[in-house]
Parts: C-alpha cells; sequence; structure tokens
C-alpha cells in the first residue's frame, strides 16, 4: 500500500502536472465522519471543522480523522455548500490518470445497451466516483457537463481519459453556469472540443430518432434520465388519446405513438421545445398518430382544461431547486395531480413525475396516491419507477427522479 508521501506526490506530478499543490489538510466533524465512511459522497462546509489553508476550488484535500488517522480523499470547492466531494475513502492511494481510466472502465462495464438505444448516459457524476461531471452519448458526439471547478481545473487530464476510454468522434464541453467565471478565468469555454461537429445531432431510444441540442440544450441537450419510464409509456398507450403535460421535446408522445397511441398533444411553455417536438415525429415518418402542440403555462392550462384523456403524462422541471422551495413544490405538485385525474376518461391513467431532489420519494407518491383518495374515484397503482439503469444513485441525494402510474377503472 503506498504511503502519503506516494500518494501526495501522485497527485501532484502525474496528474496535475504544472499546477501541483499540496493537498488540504481537513478536519471534519463526528457526524460528517460516519457519513463519509459509509461511502457519502458530499460533505457540507458547516460539517468541516478544519482546513489547513483556505485553498481554491478543485484542490485536492486530504481527509483525516480524531486519531489523525487518513480517511479518505476529495475535491475541495471553498464556493460551493457542499465543500468537499470525496473520491476515495480509506487508506492513500496515488489519484492518477491510470486511477481514472480504471474508474471510467468500470462505469462502462456497468452498462448494457441494445442497439436500438445510442443515446445514453455514460458516467454519472458522484454517484460513480467522478463528482460533478457527467458524460452522455448521442449517437457520434459525447456531450461532458462539467458542474464542479475540479475538473475545470483539471480538464487537459479528464479530456485526455474520456477519448482514451470512449474515443469520441465529437466532443462537446458544456459548463455549468456557476462555474462560467473560473472557467473564462482558466481560458476554457463551452462547445466542441477539436472538430467541430453538429449542434443538434440525431440520435436513436428504443428505435426512436430524436435530437439532442448538444450545444445549448437544456441538461446535455435531452432528457436521458427518463428512458425507462417512456417505454413504460409505450407500453400503456394503445388506442389513447394522450396528453403530455411538459412535453419538452416529445420524448414521452414519439414512444407513446410507438405503441400505438390514437392521439398526442403536447404541452409546454417553450416554443422552441413544441418546435423540436414536431421535427422528432418529422425524424419518425412511420409515427403516424395525430400530433397536436400547445404553448401554455401548464399550471394555468391544466386547471382550465375540460377536455378528457385516457393517458396523462405530467413531467414538471424541478419546483424545489433549493429546500426553502418545497412546501410550494409540494402545493403544486398536489393541484397538478388533481387536475389531470379530474381530466382522465374512466379507464383512464396517470403517469406523474417529479425532478426534484428536495421532494422525497415516499413523499413524492404519497401524494400523488392522496390525489386519487380526494377524487372520489377507484383507483390502482400500475407502477413506481425512477431514473434509467445508466443513471445509478450511489447515495440518497442523488435519487432525485421519482414516476408513478396510476389507473382509474
Ligand atoms: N418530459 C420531458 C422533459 C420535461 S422537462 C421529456 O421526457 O423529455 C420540463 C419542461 O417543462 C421543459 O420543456 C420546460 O420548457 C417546460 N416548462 C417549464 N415551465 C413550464 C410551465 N409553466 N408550463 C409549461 N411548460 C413548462
Amino acid at each position: 500500500m503506498p504511503d502519503l508521501r506516494d500518494c501526495v506526490w501522485g497527485v501532484g506530478l502525474s496528474w496535475s502536472a504544472g499546477m501541483a499543490r499540496r493537498p488540504l489538510k481537513v478536519r471534519l466533524f463526528p457526524r460528517a465522519e460516519s457519513t463519509v465512511r459509509s461511502g457519502h459522497p458530499w460533505v457540507f462546509k458547516d460539517s468541516v471543522k478544519s482546513v489547513s489553508d483556505p485553498g481554491s476550488p478543485g484542490d485536492l484535500a486530504v481527509v483525516y480523522d480524531r486519531q489523525d488517522r487518513m480517511m479518505g480523499m476529495g475535491f475541495w470547492d471553498p464556493d460551493s455548500p457542499i465543500a468537499l466531494r470525496m473520491i476515495h475513502v480509506g487508506a492513500a492511494v496515488a489519484i492518477d490518470r491510470e486511477w481514472w481510466l480504471r474508474r471510467m472502465r468500470e462505469a462502462v462495464g456497468r452498462r448494457d445497451f441494445e442497439a436500438s438505444t445510442d443515446g445514453y448516459r455514460c458516467l454519472n457524476g458522484d454517484s460513480e466516483g467522478f463528482p460533478g461531471l457527467v458524460v452522455d452519448r448521442y449517437a457520434d458526439t459525447w456531450v461532458v457537463k462539467v458542474y464542479s471547478a475540479a475538473w475545470l481545473v483539471r480538464w487537459a487530464e479528464i479530456e485526455e481519459v474520456i477519448r482514451e476510454i470512449f474515443a469520441p468522434l465529437h466532443l462537446v464541453r458544456r459548463i455549468a453556469r456557476n462555474l462560467l467565471p473560473l472557467a473564462r478565468e482558466l481560458g476554457l469555454e463551452e462547445g466542441f472540443c477539436g472538430a467541430e461537429g453538429r449542434e443538434i445531432v440525431v440520435f436513436r431510444e428504443h428505435g426512436i430518432r430524436f435530437e439532442a441540442m448538444v450545444r445549448h440544450g437544456q441538461k446535455t441537450g435531452f432528457f436521458l434520465d427518463q428512458r425507462d419510464n417512456r417505454n413504460r409509456v409505450a407500453e400503456m398507450a394503445a388506442g389513447r388519446e394522450v396528453l403530455n403535460v411538459f412535453s419538452f421535446s416529445g420524448g414521452f408522445s414519439l414512444h407513446a405513438a410507438k405503441g400505438g397511441a390514437q392521439s398526442v398533444t403536447d404541452v409546454d411553455i417553450s416554443e422552441h421545445a413544441l418546435a423540436g417536438a414536431v421535427r422528432n415525429f418529422a425524424l419518425n415518418p412511420g409515427l403516424r398518430t395525430r400530433h397536436e402542440t400547445v404553448q401554455a403555462d401548464a399550471f394555468a392550462w391544466m386547471a382550465g382544461s375540460r377536455r378528457q384523456w385516457d393517458l396523462i403524462v405530467v413531467d414538471p422541471p424541478s419546483l424545489a431547486k433549493r429546500e426553502k422551495d418545497r412546501a410550494g413544490a409540494l402545493a403544486a405538485y398536489r393541484k397538478l395531480q388533481v387536475d389531470a385525474i379530474r381530466c382522465l376518461r374512466p379507464g383512464g391513467i396517470l403517469v406523474s413525475a417529479s425532478c426534484s431532489a428536495h421532494v422525497r420519494k415516499d413523499e413524492f407518491f404519497k401524494l400523488v396516491s392522496a390525489a386519487a383518495v380526494q377524487s372520489g374515484r377507484k383507483w390502482r397503482e400500475i407502477w413506481r419507477s425512477g431514473h434509467a439503469a445508466d443513471h445509478p444513485a450511489g447515495f440518497p441525494e442523488a435519487e432525485y427522479l421519482k414516476a408513478m402510474a396510476i389507473g382509474f377503472p
């Protein structure tokens, strides 16, 4: 086992040549020590008892326990409420190129896709040992989204590792908005690294062709996390009139059409998203289902709607981005369920999702069930689920997506 000096040198020389800095020495309050030992990758600022130096975003930090034994290593970020994101728990190891290559290969090994899907998440950030780093593939284009300063200060090295593992034809770098000033200081912009590719890439999800806005779209250009739930909707859609609320570019709608829906109606506030849905239908001429779009504020539109449907999908954006938004978010979710259930014909199905990290799984499922009870109608739960399998969650906060289907006989 290498001793700590190896670890320090390993980090300083082989991983971040040219920017060798001494790792910071961090101590935590007792509760955070046990959280870290249990494998949770986040340490909040108020759990840090001391740090040897104020440090800079992305500095490597070595964590010591009360007995002065090394507990692990992480990336330090004095600008974030999550001051430390763990990359290793245990004794000293060399965090070098081989280390990252090995971890990325492990992530590849966890995934297994049929040929009909070439848009998926290759690397799911903190849950797979790469805090704040997401890599998504869309056909020949790989999109790297950076949510942590640690990867900006190590960009050259991580790009090399990604290229070695995935051999991407095109590689796009996307940077979280709050990191753009630091990126600029480091001379890093958003966009294609190397060979320029297309800003809109066509890929396939279960055989259906979709566009991904890899340069400017939300997230990395598409909501890949709902893939399995879209498949579930396809299986329930035959012969139904389908309403897709907060449709974005029609992900659920095209799958419903593939499953034999009679018609699909997309509701979204964004004209741009709806235009994307129309283009996605055009990319799949084999799907002959009638498709309609409504540009509207879905909350008001649902509240006023008198039309009836056989299957309604409700997948709003995150309504609680911060803990203090929670109560308002719960009320908004409740109202959406009640309005949707009112618009369901006998025999209808509600598929309801929440991607709010601050609304817990059990809480959301309870809320949807309570709305079903409140309707006074007979109902039965059909399924509950979360994100697709290429979004593995290694700790509770990473399980942000929940979805539930309820039938009203
Ligand atoms: N279900 C989609 C993802 C939805 S993302 C899929 O499977 O791909 C959330 C969508 O809600 C975005 O397209 C956004 O434009 C839309 N949106 C946000 N606020 C809205 C509002 N008040 N009314 C209607 N749509 C809204």
